[in-house]
């Protein structure tokens, strides 16, 4: 029996769909460009074949987190511009320079670290105009203005700085950010400049600049919570039922004995779990798809199982073969997240290692 006919579990990547939401933002961000963000394995997704895809339609810049992403998305790509958001610690420098990667820099000790030890290898600098999170605050962007030859040596690529609520359309953050990265990025060397991320791009031209950093959107996450999503749906998850029991007294379901089947009903078992990044808030809150049927899941979710309420579907349509949808046409990643007190990022960057992987499409 082949592993994709034995799989408990399917996740199925559409390629397509990823080619699709580039070009659909790329479109959007115009005459600002686009660079695709691939951090953690690509939000989950998998480095490789969605780096293939993007590179495929044209994308020549991507950022990562951390170095070693960055290594490894170098080794699968030689003619793009990489670039790391979380700098250049020190001794890392050579390996940056060594590599061909931009190292985002945070800090005026980075700045001088990397353009004694990096000299003209290419470097951003990152700004942090809200989230004091990464990036040099704004004294420090003044101190560099200040002192011009504290930049002397450093081939700068870009400017950024990451907005806190780009996906709160009406907060006054937006609207503060803009003006202080406007003001702050004045002061320094002219050169590419970019603010929005996903939703970002959503907020109007005024904060497109010269690039657009996204993620979350090539992914298929809605980019815009208050809108209908424009992006193509990514991600497709199953998981197959492997028994079910017919209950006519009332009985507690699960760990914890958290739910009581009250009557007469009837409960599949599904082979996905918390194990899988099915994660363990979806107990009593979560629901999936038989067919078009949308039904609930009930008692909290196990490592590798999860309990749902099927009383309402034909028994015919739950046999052993039968694959319930978790992610899919019907249930959007944004709709699971939702349910899990979460957000669509993490459910894709949890996604576990134990489903069997299916990539579809050409990515063109
Ligand atoms: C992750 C990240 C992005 C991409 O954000 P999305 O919301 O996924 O588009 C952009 N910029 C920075 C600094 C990031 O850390």
């Amino acid at each position: 029996m082949p592993p994709s006919d034995r799989a408990h579990a399917r996740l199925t990547i559409d390629l397509d769909a990823i080619a699709t939401n580039y070009r659909l933002l790329g479109k959007r961000l115009e005459p600002a460009g686009l660079h695709a963000v691939v951090k953690a394995d690509a939000y989950g997704l998998g480095l490789e074949p969605v780096a293939r895809t993007l590179r495929g339609q044209g994308c020549r810049h991507f950022f990562v987190a951390t170095l070693d992403e960055g290594i490894a998305l170098r080794a699968l790509l030689s003619d793009v511009e990489i670039g790391v958001f979380n700098g250049a610690l020190a001794g890392e420098e050579t390996a940056f320079a060594a590599h061909r990667l931009t190292p985002c820099l945070n800090d005026l000790g980075q700045i001088e670290r990397f353009r004694a030890l990096a000299p003209s290898a290419p470097a951003g600098l990152q700004i942090d105009t809200g989230m004091a999170r990464l990036g040099l605050p704004p004294q420090e962007v003044e101190r560099l203005a200040a002192e011009p030859q504290r930049l002397a040596g450093l081939s700068l690529s870009f400017l950024f700085s990451h907005l806190a609520c780009a996906d709160t359309p009406p907060h006054p953050k937006n609207a503060e950010q803009l003006r202080l990265f406007r003001t702050l990025t004045q002061q320094l060397p002219a050169t590419q400049r970019s603010l929005a991320n996903s939703s970002g791009i959503f907020l109007g031209p005024e904060y497109h600049f010269d690039f657009a950093r996204a993620g979350a959107a090539i992914y298929g996450v809605n980019p815009q919570a208050s809108h209908p999503n424009p992006m193509a749906q990514v991600l497709h998850l199953k998981g197959r039922i492997l028994q079910v029991r017919d209950v006519d007294s009332p009985q507690t379901v699960g760990y914890g004995a958290t739910y009581r089947a009250s009557g007469v009903s009837r409960i599949a078992t599904v082979a996905v779990g918390y194990a899988d990044g099915y994660l363990r808030t979806l107990g009593n809150r979560g629901s999936c798809f038989v067919g078009d049927r949308q039904v609930p899941v009930i008692g909290r979710i196990s490592m590798d199982l999860i309990t749902i309420d099927v009383t309402e579907i034909p028994p015919q349509q739950l046999t052993p073969d039968t694959f319930v949808e978790l992610v899919g046409p019907n249930h959007s990643v944004d709709a699971l997240a939702a349910e899990a007190g979460t957000i669509g990022y993490e459910i894709l960057t949890s996604l576990g290692h134990r489903y069997h992987r299916n990539y579809i499409g050409k990515g063109s």
